[in-house]
């Protein structure tokens, strides 16, 4: 088999497992299962870098953080994004490293970089925030954050108010210059959640922002940037599906960029999950000729690449 040089996107189920305590414990659980999948592909010979999301461990470390604001000052949500990069990329290291021990691979350096993205402060994203973070809340305190500090608070499905953040596209990677002299001998696990989203000011200073990065489309401008020939997209699904959910449901297999692109404009693929990862994928097989996306499982990861199943999306 050719060797590939592979962006792994992770997905929410390579780092908890629904329907268990989201606890420290349980994370390191099934981060040291989900690493199991990705050393079979170091295993085959292919270079990895690992990008992850961070959601669920994010929106804790913010409640956390909120809920202790008469003992302790409150986090910003750039920072809160930076504590979850540490805390996954930690036990991402750790599992990985066991994992290529298991496989005479313990030679191979596994790393996480605190990975800053940089974002458009004119991306029309700022001008309609839509993407919940945080804890829930009553109309009341909803009006008193808003008054207060300036959030943006939205009724959410008959749950109560949450805070809304932008959700810009990914323009470039800060620390691209360190993955690019690491790629060579080193398993780098880089911009989790999509990255910390950063502007750039008038007089060159890098800024924090309260925003959030999907990471599907932040593994995609790792791809195009390190000049990779695969985009390999793992969640829960084995397959993106036409007609997902419904009796017709059509996994889909081998499509060009064009059939994907038809099947995204007929709105196959639900906003905020499958959506971002079809337009990832499209985005970096269209990128430069060679390049190929495919989304699957975390299951079927070295299935997927010894017998070409899940979704491949390719520029025919
Ligand atoms: P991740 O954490 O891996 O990004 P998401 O929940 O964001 O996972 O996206 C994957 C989910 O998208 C699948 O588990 C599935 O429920 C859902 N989904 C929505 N539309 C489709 C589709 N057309 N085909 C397959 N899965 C879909
Ligand atoms: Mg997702």
């Amino acid at each position: 088999m050719q060797h590939h040089k592979i962006v792994v996107a992770l997905g929410g189920n390579a780092l908890e497992e629904r329907g268990t305590e989201p606890t420290a414990e349980n994370q390191w659980k099934t981060v040291r299962r989900a690493a199991e999948h990705l050393a079979e592909l170091s295993q085959a010979g292919h270079e990895i870098a690992i990008v992850h999301g961070n959601g669920p461990q994010v929106g804790r470390i913010l409640l956390a953080s909120e809920a202790a604001a008469d003992i302790t000052p409150p986090l910003p949500f750039d920072v809160c994004g930076a504590m979850s990069q540490g805390y996954i990329g930690y036990h991402i290291q750790r599992a990985m490293k066991e994992a290529l021990l298991a496989r005479e691979l313990g030679r191979i350096p596994v790393v996480s970089l605190v990975t800053q993205v940089l974002v458009d402060e004119a991306d029309p994203a700022f001008q309609n925030p839509e993407k919940p973070i945080g804890a829930f809340c009553s109309r009341e305190e909803a009006e008193r954050l808003s008054r207060e500090k300036g959030y943006v608070m939205r009724e959410d499905a008959g749950r109560g108010y949450r805070r809304v953040v932008p959700s810009p596209r990914p323009q470039m990677i800060v620390e691209f210059e360190t993955l690019r002299r690491l790629w060579d001998s080193t398993i780098v696990v880089l911009c989790g959640g999509g990255g910390i989203p950063v502007v750039k000011s008038t007089d060159g200073h890098l800024r924090g922002v309260a925003a959030v990065i999907d990471k599907d489309l932040a593994a995609g401008l790792t791809a195009r940037s390190i000049g990779a020939d695969l985009l390999m997209i793992l969640t829960e699904v084995e397959y993106a599906a036409a007609y997902f959910g419904t009796p017709k449901q059509m996994n889909l297999t081998h499509l060009t960029t064009a059939e994907a692109r038809h099947y995204l404009e007929e709105g196959h693929f639900a906003a905020g999950s499958m959506k971002p990862k079809v337009e990832a994928a499209i985005e970096f097989a269209e990128s430069a000729p060679g390049r190929q996306s495919v989304i699957t499982s975390l299951e079927n990861a070295g299935r997927a690449l010894r017998e070409r199943t899940g979704t491949w999306i390719m520029n025919a």
